[in-house]
This record gives C-alpha cells, structure tokens and sequence, in this order.
C-alpha cells in the first residue's frame, strides 16, 4: 500500500489532535514498521525487568512447572493460539543433515569446487559467481527426497485440533508443506524451495520447474532472460522473507503458548520471537539441549530475555531434553492423542510411498513400543 507521508506531516495535530496522532500511528503500523513494535516491545521488557512498566498479567498460568503443567494447561482449554518455532532438530530424524554445520559430511562432497569457506555457498556473492555448488547441495537435500517427521504431525494436530496459531520454521526444506500443515499457519522465515525467482528479471518458478533441471545437473536458467534462477532460501545477508515481519506484528500478542522445536536459538532474528510472546506466555523448549537461556554477563544485566529455565522465580519456562519426535510423542501421549498421531504419520508415510510407487517399510521411529 502507499503512504502519503507529506500528507501526515503536513497534517497539525490542533483540534482533533488525537484523532490524527491515531491515524498516523496505524499507518505506520499498516506499513510495515514491525522495527518500531519491535523496539517498542523490547523497551516494554527492559521496563519490566528494571521494574518500571506496569505489567498487567504477571500471573502464573502454568499449574506446575514441568511438561505435565504444559499438558494441565492445553488440556484444560486454556490456550488457542499456540505459535511453536522450529529448527532443524525437528527434520534430522528424516535423514536431512544439518548443513549449516561443517563436518556433516556434505560440505566434504563440495570440496572440489574449492569453496572458500563452508558458509559460501549460501552467500549471493559466491552464488553470483558460482551457483554450481549450491545447486549440487540442492540436489542432495531437495524437498521431496524426504518425508516428514512425527514433529511435523505432531504440529500439523494442533493445526487441526484448533489450537495452532503459527508455525514458524528455520528449515528450508518444505517438509512442513509435505506433513499438510497449510501456508497461511505457516512462516517460513528462511524461505523455502518451494518457489524461486531469477536473480536478473525477478520472474517467479516453482518447485517442480526447479527440481528438473536441478535433477538434470543443470543450472536452472531463467527462459525470459539469461538469469540464473535461485529458489527463494534465505542467503546470509538477505531480508528475511516480508511475511515474516508482517506475521510476528499479528500474532505474538495473542499467542498463549510457545513451543520451541529442535532449535539451538542462536540465528537471529528468529532466535529472538521467544521474547517476542507476553510475559506470562509459558513456553516450552524440546531440544537435545538446553537452549535460548541467556548466560554470563547478559544474564547479569538481565535486560536481554531469553528463555528462564534455570532462573529464579521461573513460572513459565521448561526444557525437555531429548530427541524431538520422542517430546512431541510423549507430549501427544500426555494429551491422550498417542496413537492418533502414531496412525497420522504411518498413513501420511504410506500415502507418500504410494506416490512413490514404493511399498511401504515400516522404519524403526514409526514401529511402536507403546501400548498405552
Ligand atoms: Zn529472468
């Protein structure tokens, strides 16, 4: 949308003052200036934390502090809007190594393209130069080859169970997409491969479009010019997708629940939506370690948020350490949805191999050990 700025300036604020200072304040807002709520927000945290604001809902909502006070909390109805972020953690038990990480063995495969440093190949510099690389590592992780995870089910139910708000993901796999969870529950803040654009005339191509020439060890080219075609993964130095901004500034004040899925919370801005959910918001991280929890001098200071499991006071916030799809399993089992999500993954996997033209194995995480 526009935005007449002369018009607002010129505008004086005399006799409905107020009426007019609104209007500017919500076209500000309509532009997009999630930065200033931003601020806003964390100016509204360092208040609270120095005792300075008013906070209106300082209240405990958890009954215990422990998954069990999580599952008390969603069992008796007290929540809607769950909004749950997640990182690569949730994807690994689908075969898809974590990439970003040097050692995984997939930059090994790329040393023959004299990679200055692992992270090259995700910076447009080094792609403007020299796609190869990229679209060799595309090749091995692209969406398709894999199938999703019982996270994946696990977040699709509380899509379907009504109580998913946002599904915020790190990962530029698409196996949100594959598990059903719709495009408007989900936020892909690294973006995806599931479209791309020509880096010279900006035209749009889609997934498949990509995928066969990508599979063909091409390099897809744009057919309206000679551009270089790049699926729409955030590279480092890029903007984070404008969905992004613009569904934080909706959600995180209505959220009434955070989970935080196989993410080690160090990329930022992503890392920060824990501080964006309200004060009293509980928010439960399933991760194999202990992460977003601010140490040091940080932790001194006590301005720079974070997740507060091990501190003083601590009403809202639980680790549960372990592999993801055995949190999200025992989390579901709690709730009594145990094997409705169990049949939920078996039958989608199904369904995918069918597509396939694949008979289906049953792999050792969907084999069940559990009889309650
Ligand atoms: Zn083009």
């Amino acid at each position: 949308m526009s935005l007449d700025h002369k018009s607002l300036k010129n505008k004086s604020p005399s006799k409905t003052g107020e009426q007019d200072t609104n209007q500017a304040s919500s076209t500000d807002e309509e532009d997009g200036s999630s930065v200033f709520s931003f601020v806003s927000r964390l100016q509204k945290d360092l208040e609270h934390k120095l005792g300075l604001g008013s906070d209106e809902n300082l209240s405990k909502v958890l009954d215990e502090v422990s998954l069990d006070g999580f599952v008390n909390y969603i069992k008796n109805q007290n929540c809607k809007n769950i909004i749950t972020l997640a990182g690569a953690g949730i994807s690994t038990s689908a075969g898809i190594p974590d990439f970003r990480s040097p050692g995984t063995g997939l930059y090994d495969n790329l040393q023959k393209y004299n990679l200055p440093h692992p992270q090259a190949i995700f910076e447009l510099d080094f792609f403007n130069e020299n796609p190869k690389p990229f679209f060799v590592l595309a090749k091995e992780l692209y969406p398709g080859s894999f199938k999703p995870t019982l996270s994946h089910y696990f977040i699709r139910m509380l899509h379907e169970k009504g109580l998913l708000l946002r599904h915020y993901t790190q990962n530029i796999d698409t196996l949100e997409r594959v598990a059903g969870i719709p495009d408007e529950k989900l936020v892909e803040a690294h973006g995806s491969f599931y479209t791309g654009h020509c880096l010279h005339c900006r035209a749009e191509y889609e997934l498949n479009w990509m995928k066969d020439r990508i599979f063909k060890d091409e390099i897809p080219t744009c057919e309206k010019c000679p551009g270089v075609v790049k699926p729409d993964i955030v590279f480092f130095g890029e903007n984070l997708p404008d969905k992004f901004s613009n569904a934080i500034e909706e959600d995180f004040s209505q959220c009434d629940l955070l989970i935080i899925l196989g993410s080690s919370l160090v990329v930022h801005p992503f890392a920060s939506l824990v501080d964006m959910a309200p004060s009293h918001v509980p928010r439960l991280l399933i991760n194999r370690e202990k992460a977003g929890h601010r140490t040091g001098i940080m932790a001194m200071l006590g301005i720079s948020g974070g997740l507060e499991f091990d501190k003083k006071g601590n009403t809202r916030d639980v680790a549960w350490l372990g592999d993801c799809d055995e949190g999200c399993l025992l989390l579901a089992e709690k709730l009594g949805w145990g094997s409705e999500l169990k049949d939920l993954h078996k039958k989608e996997h199904q369904e995918i191999d069918k597509k396939e033209g694949k008979t289906t194995k049953v792999s050792s995480d969907t084999k069940s050990e559990d009889s309650k």
